[in-house]
C-alpha cells in the first residue's frame, strides 16, 4: 500500500531533526510544513523529533482537518493553513522559537537592514504582533505581515520563514537567525549603521545577475555531460 506523500512526509521530518540538532529548535517547539497541491504534511504535536518516521507526520487539507496519519497536527496548523492559503507560490514553511529570533521579536516592530544578506528574506523584516499561540489571531496576525515576505519575526514568540520547497525555507530560517544575532551583538555595542533601500535593491540586481550566470554555467555543464 503506498502512502500519501511518503516523500513529502519524510523531508518534514529530516527537516524536524535537522532543526533540532542546528539548535533551531529544543525538545518539541517549532513545526514545519510542505504544502502539495490542496495538501499539507507537517510536524505532530508533542512528539520528539529524534524517532519521527514518514508515517508519523499528519497530512491534513487547506481546512486542517486530517486526511493521513493517527497523529495530532501542531497546535500551529491554522497558522500553515493561512500562509498557504494566502500565497500560492509558498509550499513549504518553517517556524521555530530560535534564541536570536524570539529575542529580537521582543525588542523591535522590524529587524532592520543591518547586513545585505537581508535581501534573501525580502529586505528589513516585520515583527507579526503578539497573539496567542495555535489562534485564529495569530494567523491572521502572521500572514497579513507576511505578505509579499519570505520571513517574519512574531512578537514575543519566535520566526516564521517560506519558501518555493522546504530546504528553502530551513535555509532562510537559518540566515534570519544569523542576521538576528548580528543585530543583537551590535545593538549591545553602540548604534549599528544600515543600509538604505537604494542600495539593497543593487544587491538584489546583484544577486538576479549572479543567479543567471549561475545558471548559465550549470546548463552548460549539463549539455556536456
Ligand atoms: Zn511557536
Amino acid at each position: 500500500m503506498t502512502m500519501m506523500l511518503e516523500q513529502e512526509r519524510l523531508q518534514v521530518a529530516k527537516t524536524a531533526l535537522a532543526m533540532l540538532q542546528t539548535g533551531l529548535v529544543v525538545n518539541t517547539s517549532g513545526n514545519v510544513s510542505i504544502r502539495v497541491d490542496d495538501r499539507i504534511a507537517i510536524t505532530p504535536s508533542g512528539l520528539p523529533y529524534e524517532s519521527l518516521e514518514a508515517r508519523d507526520i499528519p497530512v491534513v487539507d487547506m481546512q486542517g482537518n486530517p486526511l493521513s496519519g493517527d497523529l495530532l497536527p501542531s497546535s500551529e496548523t491554522p497558522l500553515h493553513v493561512s500562509v498557504y492559503a494566502a500565497n500560492p507560490s509558498v509550499k513549504a514553511i518553517v517556524h521555530t522559537h530560535s534564541v536570536y529570533a524570539t529575542a529580537v521579536s521582543t525588542l523591535v516592530k522590524e529587524l532592520p537592514a543591518i547586513h545585505y544578506q537581508v535581501v534573501d528574506l525580502g529586505g528589513p523584516v516585520p515583527v507579526a504582533p503578539y497573539q496567542t499561540f495555535g489562534s485564529a489571531e495569530l494567523a491572521k496576525s502572521v500572514t497579513d505581515t507576511m505578505r509579499g515576505r519570505t520571513a517574519t519575526l512574531m512578537q514575543n514568540h519566535g520566526s516564521l520563514t517560506v519558501g518555493e520547497n522546504v530546504d528553502q525555507a530551513l535555509a532562510r530560517t537559518i540566515t534570519l537567525e544569523w542576521l538576528c544575532r548580528v543585530y543583537l551583538i551590535a545593538v549591545q555595542s553602540g548604534t549599528p549603521s544600515l543600509i538604505d533601500d537604494e542600495e539593497l535593491d543593487r544587491v538584489l540586481q546583484q544577486q538576479i545577475r549572479l543567479g543567471e550566470e549561475r545558471q548559465r554555467r550549470l546548463n552548460a555543464r549539463g549539455r556536456r555531460a
